[in-house]
């Protein structure tokens, strides 16, 4: 028996009692004729003392050899501590040791394994499995795995069942590339591997499965801004037999239940909002609403004063931001510099203080009457003592220049609070979107995303307006979820992939599993897929994704515990029937 006990386990009752614990090394405190070390496992830390007086002087010199990581086991009595550590829940007890087993050694670790350690991101990941003996790393996964039964309690409790679908498969349509793996009993072909299973859960609907979940891995070759990663992790699902309506129901009713049951936070009913809305509101497809700041278009109020860099422009937008009338002019100057860097690509930014007096000062004033900006206040919703901040160009650039203004403003004045949880649906989102590089639409979900059938009509004539029976689940500004209606019939796909610029013989080579599985009763069916890395940083009110990942990827996509990706040699690459040329 390695041990009676875990190292988070005993305490005051306990006293008297024999015990064996197992552990590693936290800390030593050698007093030469007493010694306390704190043994650690994934549940606590408990003291150990050994005493020269009441146990053996062989003992104390044993143990006083022991270093840092030791993996040890003890054997000894709980006994009440003298001086109590009401930080530890264990604090009132320590191990009066008896007998002591050295079970592996250790070398110095490359950092500390503390709550706040001295090792660098790149070395940590490094030695990873040191970094997880860390309780913010353990923590973190600890969290991930609760997170990960609630959501397979509940869907199961829903009639949802889990169903695993291949990895080793071809490409599907979510955007990005593939990762592929060459074929060895298939010379010169090759797997790709899922950059999600959406072709696979539709077929199972198909099946007659309709009702299916996986927590399950996905794969996308994607250069990775920050906070992505190669290989990620859905609750992917699916239903038959249902509208836009029930898979909004069914999903809103998840994410309350892991809100309520994993954060403590309770709410009525989410919100709901086109995505025309929320591209004129707040500029973006996944705006936080945790706080306002609405976007106010004042092209009827800012245009045709003789203010020229406002006449020539599509749109002028402006928000509010509140309490912020009381910048300085340097803290003003700041935020011009901030938008006209490359990375926001701004041409300006034009200010209105709305004083506490109800006078309004601004950078326009040559332009613009009291009168003119007191109607840009109105629209952006300003009061006495806020600043109203107004950008103007081509729509859809300034929109995205104004949202991440907006979003910067707000984490600076502290208005993105983690422990507040803000969950909206975005629905309507546009079928196709325009591809400036291959000149041409492309599918803005997936190509299986069903058009709502009155704008139908609109493919031959205005494709961009044609919108899709699709929606996001947006929580505190991240899209953490989305997913579809999905087209069922194959004349409506076959239709979809023309539209998309496929031949025939290439929608047939690519789909033509599924559009055969159509011809087979295919159900009416859709579903929705949840981004779970994130979803479950979210609900610990943290934002990278890495540290709920036991092993993650760097920006590189390199694994450099690991050392992945590497060369095969030469034998493998002929097994493979594979040829390097760099
Ligand atoms: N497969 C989609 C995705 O990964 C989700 C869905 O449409 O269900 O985004």
């Amino acid at each position: 028996m390695y041990r009676s006990h875990t190292c988070g386990e005993l305490r005051t009752e306990n006293i008297g009692e024999e015990v064996v614990l197992s552990g590693w090394v936290q800390k030593l405190r050698d007093k030469g004729f007493m010694m306390w070390v704190d043994l650690r496992d994934r549940y606590g830390i408990t003291q150990l003392i050994f005493d020269e007086e009441r146990t053996s002087k062989e003992l104390m010199e044993q143990a006083s050899q022991l270093g840092r990581e030791y993996v040890i086991q003890v054997k000894g009595k709980v006994i009440e501590r003298e001086s109590k550590n009401p930080q530890l829940p264990t604090g009132d007890i320590e191990i009066l040791v008896s007998e002591y087993h050295l079970l592996n050694a250790s070398l110095t670790p490359p950092f500390t394994i503390e709550n706040d350690t001295d090792g660098g991101e790149e070395l940590r990941m490094k030695y990873r499995y040191l970094d997880i003996r860390r309780n913010p790393v353990k923590d973190s996964l600890m969290f991930r795995h609760k997170v990960g039964m609630q959501v397979r309690n509940y869907l199961s409790n829903q009639g949802f069942i889990e169903i695993e679908t291949p990895y080793l498969i071809k490409s599907t349509p979510e955007g990005a590339r593939d990762f592929v793996v060459p074929s060895r009993m298939n010379e010169g072909q090759f797997y790709a591997l899922p950059q999600s299973p959406q072709t696979f859960k539709q077929l199972l609907m198909v099946g007659g499965m309709d009702k299916y979940f996986q927590i399950v891995k996905c794969f996308r070759d994607e250069d990775l801004r920050a906070d992505r990663q190669p290989e990620f992790t859905q609750i992917d699902c699916e239903m038959a037999f249902v509208q836009q309506e029930d898979i909004l129901n069914t999903f809103e009713g998840l994410t309350k239940h892991l809100l309520k049951e994993i954060s403590g936070f309770e709410i009525d009913s989410f919100p709901r909002m086109t995505y025309a809305e929320a591209m004129r509101k707040y500029g973006n497809d996944k705006p936080d609403i945790r706080f306002g700041m609405e976007f106010a278009e004042l092209n009827d109020l800012a245009k045709g004063k003789g203010f020229p860099i406002f006449d020539d422009q599509e749109l002028v937008v402006g928000i509010a931001v509140p309490g912020a009338g009381a910048y300085t002019r340097k803290e003003i100057d700041n935020l011009v510099a901030w938008v006209k860097r490359p990375q926001i690509g701004a041409n300006g930014l034009i200010w209105v203080k709305y004083n506490e007096d109800g006078s309004l000062k601004s950078s326009v004033d040559k332009f613009y009457s009291q009168e003119d900006l007191l109607g840009w206040a109105e629209l952006s919703g300003a009061k006495a003592g806020d600043l109203i901040l107004v950008m103007s160009g081509e729509t859809n650039k300034v929109r995205t220049q104004l949202s991440a203004l907006r979003m910067h403003l707000a984490t600076a004045l502290g208005l993105r609070d983690p422990n507040v949880f803000a969950p909206l649906w975005v629905l309507d989102f546009p079928l196709l979107e325009w591809d400036e590089e291959t000149n041409r639409y492309h599918a803005m979900h997936h190509p299986f995303t069903s058009p709502k059938p009155e704008d139908i009509k609109l493919l031959e004539t205005n494709p961009g307006a044609v919108r899709a029976n699709a929606y996001d689940l947006v929580l505190n500004g991240n899209e953490i979820g989305g997913g579809s209606i999905r087209i069922h019939d194959k004349a409506t796909q076959a239709k979809m992939f023309d539209y998309l610029g496929f031949t025939p013989e290439e929608a047939k080579e690519q789909f033509g599993f599924l559009m055969n599985a159509f011809e087979f009763g295919a159900p009416p069916h859709g579903g929705v897929a949840f981004g779970f890395d994130r979803l479950v940083a979210i609900l610990d009110g943290k934002e990278t994704i890495r540290d709920y990942i036991a092993f993650p990827k760097n920006n590189n996509g390199r694994d450099i515990m690991i050392d992945a990706p590497a060369k095969l040699d030469e034998a493998q690459l002929k097994e493979l029937h594979l040829e390097v040329k760099l």
